[in-house]
């Protein structure tokens, strides 16, 4: 028989945090699908559907392993550490069971009972503030228990939460850990990768795209003969319903001297990230931020 390793802290807590992040997970995705209808039955029993997640993720991880999931994702198991019969270390049958009741029963008690104060309005508020009182009073007794456990463990090693301390069982390696094996090519490609990605991002915002799309633009696409050099006065319909940049009719429209126009976003963006920004059509150069000017849509009417 295997003899039990020690778990490291860090993995017993890791386990922890990956149990609740499972529960949380499916619990958010039972919220998603009756999200659209039910709401205040899904609210009224919102206590007992937990409850029923955490039992069904326990009765096939805790109940029939002796680990929950995230125990098992980092390979660890419960172990009984008062266990008198040295060739069966694990969690024992009420062992297991009680996991499960303090898991499981005791805060969908603690909720229940909440819930059924607040719904209630109990005739006497009186007898309503001394539920409230002992309530609190057990709660903050259990978080400073939960406190000094927590101490212990960062002590000792064993015992992350106070229901492990409590039924006597410990996280362990079912048997002794073999090292882990990761090849050096993929070490290496990892951190290549790392680096690289690393200084994309610090180049790319760097880059002005604009600017790299006109210039290859005007290299590589074939040019239209130079177009005569056109003026506001000279509009048609059809430049004023088109952007030159985008071609989508333009919004908040403005206009560089030429006859084109422009939304007022396209052309500045433009301009500001490439100064020698000239109209993509008849090739107008803005030169200054002062000659984008609005159109006026009245003096075009008419
Ligand atoms: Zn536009
Ligand atoms: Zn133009």
């Amino acid at each position: 028989m295997a003899r039990p390793v020690d778990a490291l802290r860090i993995a017993q807590l890791d386990a922890r945090q990956l149990d609740q992040e499972l529960v949380s997970l499916v619990r958010n995705q039972i919220g998603r699908i009756f999200e659209y209808n039910q709401l205040s039955l899904l609210t009224k029993l919102d206590p007992e559907i937990t409850a029923l997640l955490k039992f069904v993720i326990w009765r096939f991880s805790v109940f029939a392993t002796g680990a929950s999931v995230g125990q098992q994702l980092l390979r660890l198991t419960y172990a009984n550490a008062r266990a008198k019969d040295k060739t069966n270390p694990w969690m024992s049958k009420k062992q297991k069971l009680l996991h499960g009741f303090i898991l499981i029963i005791i805060p969908w008690l603690k909720e229940r009972l909440n819930l059924t104060i607040d719904s209630l309005g109990l005739s006497t508020s009186k007898t309503k503030e001394k539920i409230n009182k002992y309530l609190q009073w057990c709660e903050k007794s259990l978080k400073i228990a939960a406190l000094i456990n927590f101490a212990l463990f960062l002590q000792s090693g064993c015992y992350s939460s106070l229901t492990e301390r409590v039924l006597g069982i410990r996280s362990v390696h079912p048997q002794k850990q073999l090292i882990r094996q990761v090849s050096f090519d993929y070490l290496t490609r990892e951190i290549l990768w790392h680096g690289f990605s690393e200084f994309l991002f610090f180049l790319l915002p760097l880059v002005n795209f604009r600017r790299m799309k006109s210039i290859l633009t005007y290299y590589l696409l074939p040019q239209p003969p130079p177009a005569q050099p056109s003026s506001p006065d000279s509009r048609t319909m059809a430049e004023l319903t088109n952007c030159a940049i985008c071609d989508l009719v333009p919004h908040n429209p403005h206009q560089i001297g030429c006859s084109h126009v422009f939304c007022y976003y396209c052309i500045s963006s433009n301009f500001l990230a490439d100064p020698r920004y000239v109209c993509p059509v008849c090739k107008k150069a803005v030169l200054n931020f002062t000659l984008i000017s609005p159109v006026d849509l009245t003096e075009e009417s008419s």
